[in-house]
């Protein structure tokens, strides 16, 4: 993330998947599907281009898309979005949580973060000068300890990151820890930034959504994207979900980054949404991924890792305590030799973590079972027979 300098570097995920493709190696490392997504969508996208739908779309996004993405919103018995006022259609999650930081944190301010973290957080809060205070989640339960949690609010934060479902560990925080949060961010007056790309991978109970609690509802910025959910990560639609005078913020912010996402998109996504609130896909997605999860899972028990069962996102996290020596001495040792020697890219956890909490994670690396059964099972196998 940071090099020696101080400076920004490439992405782990793009690193690990460059040494995939050099050795040829099955990709567990950066998380994107290997199948493409609901056939409604390259119908809709081919009539969105056909159909005159190519110049800028507003800042806003598309008013169809936010209309679906209100209903979208409403699915779960959540309060429905003024799609005027609250709702922003963005270049990917990536960017409403880029543009949310931007807007909303300056020199002085502090931001608070979960360790270990999506690398974007840090990387984009560190542009903004603000401090970053971080707790981190200790293996193997992975879940914030509340008093360290309190201990990281103070007078200047402005801001804590929730991304529930968590990547890389798998979490899903219960009501209670995301009313604890809410609460020290109403004491302090500060923005809460959910991250829910994951929000249709929980699988055992759902996500809590902060914005649905009093102490959350005025200042939570809940950030999602069709990225994992319709399998289209290269499409680049996300949006971000807000109060009216946050979402005037960011909607400056983010005006001046992308302008708008690409409008053909915008169009099919819609099209997608409006379709899935019609079907059960959203209950065969997670089935989908609930399958994969056991494959990993089933497969890595006949290896020396020790992996943990997510309750929600398409990652695993496993230590690698009792893999061979010869593997490597810790878990970026680990992810390059595999990738090198036995096919299988995975991501080492000490990527997402700040250098004084790195220790905590050095014997853990994640792996993604957002591939297909065949291919999972393929990876798995290598392992084995590697050791
Ligand atoms: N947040 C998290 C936690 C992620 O894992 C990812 C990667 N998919 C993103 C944000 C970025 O999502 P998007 O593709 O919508 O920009
Ligand atoms: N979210 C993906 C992951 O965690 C990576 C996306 C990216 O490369 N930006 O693997």
């Amino acid at each position: 993330l940071l090099n020696e300098s101080g400076r920004l570097s490439s992405t782990i995920f793009e690193e690990m998947s460059a040494l995939a493709v050099a050795h040829d190696a099955i990709n567990l490392g950066q998380g994107f599907p290997d199948t493409d997504g609901p056939e409604v969508l390259s119908r809709a996208l081919a009539e969105a281009v056909s159909g005159g739908k190519n110049q800028y779309a507003t800042i806003a996004g598309s008013p169809d898309l936010r209309g679906e993405l209100a209903e979208h919103e409403a699915l779960n018995g959540r309060r429905r979005p003024d799609p005027d006022s609250e709702i922003t259609v963005t270049a990917g999650a990536t960017e409403a949580l880029s543009a949310s930081m931007l807007a909303f944190l300056s020199p002085g301010d502090e931001v608070i973060l979960f360790e270990p973290f999506y690398d974007l957080y840090p990387a984009i809060a560190g542009l903004t000068g603000a401090r970053i205070v971080t707790v981190p989640l200790a293996p193997p339960e992975f879940r914030p300890d509340p008093v360290r949690l309190r201990e990281a609010f103070s007078d200047r934060t402005r801001m804590i990151v929730v991304n529930d479902p968590h990547n890389p560990t798998g979490t899903v925080l219960d009501p209670s820890e995301m009313s604890q949060i809410a609460e020290l961010a109403r004491e302090h007056d500060a923005i809460i930034l959910t991250d829910s790309v994951y929000e249709h991978l929980a699988f055992d109970a759902p996500s809590t959504d902060p914005a649905t609690t009093d102490a959350g509802r005025d200042r939570t910025i809940r950030v999602s994207s069709a990225s994992k959910t319709f399998s289209i990560t290269g499409w680049r639609v996300g949006w971000a979900i807000a109060p009216p005078e946050l979402t005037r913020g960011l909607r400056v912010t983010k005006g001046y980054l992308s302008h708008s996402a690409a409008a053909p998109l915008q169009a099919a996504v819609a099209e997608a949404l409006r379709w899935a609130r019609q079907s059960d896909f959203y209950d065969r997605l997670r089935a989908q991924y609930e399958d994969q999860r056991k494959i990993l899972l089933d497969g890595l028990g006949a290896t020396s890792f020790d992996a943990v069962s997510p309750a929600g996102t398409f990652f695993s996290v496993a230590s690698t305590e009792k893999v061979p020596d010869s593997w490597g001495r810790d878990g970026t040792e680990i992810s390059e030799r595999l990738t090198a020697n036995a096919g299988v890219a995975v991501v080492p956890l000490q990527a997402f973590a700040t250098p004084e909490n790195r220790h905590l994670y050095t014997d853990w690396v994640r792996f993604a079972f957002c591939k297909r059964p065949e291919v999972l099972r393929q990876a798995t196998q290598r392992l084995s027979d590697s050791g």
